[in-house]
């Protein structure tokens, strides 16, 4: 059977709905639209928060958000994404907070997005934020593992830093979303999703050091070689993945910290399959395989970087499924349904596949033919309906811009 993706409206029809429905919602046009896009990770897992190297890619789905300033410092934030089932009415998603009034806690679900953006930057020396208003619509699919969560932020971050001319960077952008997930949010994320919302490329991955924020775009020439990524989206979200994430962190942090190094980073220099260093005696062995995971995947990363400029597509298959290896192996944050996604999609035929994202549900990806699309799809799915399991989300992505503005004047009327 051949694969056909449904196709999506482009980015300027999008915005021109949003802007359309903005004014119907709050009685005056916005000041513009952003766009924000979701990622994929290519390879380079739980290698953030350990300084460490990742290569993303941003992808063609993302978050938009209309934003108009206001004069008085109370904002409101919508959400129209009728796709989704946080808006319980089918309708769209409300929130509203007053800027002086923010603190972590103060604002529930997904409102705690905008406003922690909002919280973040009003807290900067000499940052006067004043209130505004916000219509969201997104194609990033939810809880999927392709970071919904920071198109919004990254989407509401790039509109403020334009609409208030901040002139912020794109590593300052990324630092201040990633405080406002681990500060006001409450999730302990680190520093990769934002980055590659903020930095990715059409074409390309964003090959980005973790410690520095230094980062370069490395080509990923799935057209010319005849190859898509296939996500594959498994809907579970099993019920430790928080805690199990937090464990790992809090794992790596005690390894660092036993081993005298500032971070998991640190290893990778002297990282070793064959002979496991010397220094890993220090550690339990449960926390030794989480080292060397880190270790293994950071050179993985490496490695995915020099097969890409050498063009070897084949070679980045095979880095792929062992980083998804060492993922269920060592860091053992894998699950059924993503073993399930990766090894169907590998005896189909795939020149890879790994899970993708924090892990314990979420989304795998495979590197495919374009021509063995369809088989590869069918085969996943027979498989998932063999084990009478919940029917995968499966989709390709392409490596997409990062965000930008897609319409509006800098001439502000605010009001
Ligand atoms: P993901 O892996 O998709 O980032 P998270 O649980 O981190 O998963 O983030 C998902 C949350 O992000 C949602 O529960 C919601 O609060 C917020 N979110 C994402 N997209 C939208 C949207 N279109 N409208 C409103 N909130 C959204
Ligand atoms: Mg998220």
């Amino acid at each position: 059977m051949t694969y056909r993706q449904p196709a999506q409206i482009d980015d300027r029809t999008r915005a021109e709905r949003l802007t359309r429905r903005f004014t119907e919602l709050y009685g005056h046009p916005p000041h513009g639209v952003w766009r924000a896009p979701g990622r994929v990770n290519l390879i380079g897992e739980h290698t953030d928060y350990n300084d460490g190297f990742v290569l993303p890619f941003a992808i063609d789905r993302a978050a938009m958000v209309a934003v108009r300033l206001k004069q008085s410092s109370d904002s409101a934030a919508h959400s129209a994404d009728l796709a989704s089932s946080y808006a319980p009415d089918g309708g769209l998603a409300k929130v509203s907070f007053t800027i002086a009034e923010l603190a972590p806690g103060s604002v529930d679900g997904w409102g705690a997005y905008p406003a922690g953006v909002v919280h973040v930057l009003a807290g900067l020396d000499g940052i006067d934020v004043p209130g505004f208003e916000v219509l969201l619509d997104s194609t990033v699919p939810v809880g999927a593992g392709l970071s919904s969560s920071h198109a919004v932020e990254v989407a509401t971050i790039v509109a403020l830093n334009d609409l208030l001319g901040l002139g912020l960077s794109h590593p300052d952008l990324a630092r201040l979303t990633q405080r406002a997930e681990n500060e006001f949010v409450g999730a302990p994320t680190g520093i990769m999703d934002q980055s590659a919302s903020l930095m990715g490329r059409a074409g390309g991955a964003l090959f980005l050091d973790c410690r520095t924020l230094e980062s370069e775009i490395v080509p990923l020439p799935l057209a010319e070689h005849g190859l898509s990524v296939l996500v594959i989206d498994t809907k579970v979200a099993h019920s430790h993945a928080d805690g199990g994430y937090a464990a790992r962190r809090a794992s790596c942090e005690r390894a660092a910290t036993t081993l005298g190094v500032t971070s998991l980073r640190d290893l990778s220099a002297t990282a070793d399959d064959a002979a496991p260093a010397p220094f890993l005696d220090a550690l339990d062995v449960e926390t030794a395989r989480r080292v060397r995971h880190v270790q293994t995947e950071n050179r993985r990363v490496l490695e995915t970087v020099e097969r890409l400029r050498h063009g070897d597509l084949n070679g980045v298959g095979k880095l792929l499924t062992e980083s998804h290896v060492s993922l269920r192996e060592d860091y053992q944050v894998s699950c059924f349904e993503l073993d399930l996604a990766v090894a169907s999609a590998l005896n189909a035929g795939a020149l890879g596949a790994r899970m993708t994202g924090g892990g314990f549900g979420g989304s795998a990806i495979a590197l495919v033919h374009a021509v063995q699309l369809g088989q590869i799809r069918d085969a996943v799915l027979s498989a998932f309906t063999a084990h009478e399991l919940q029917t995968p989300d499966i989709f390709t992505v392409l490596p997409a811009d990062g965000a930008e503005r897609i319409t509006g004047s800098s001439e502000l009327s605010v009001g």
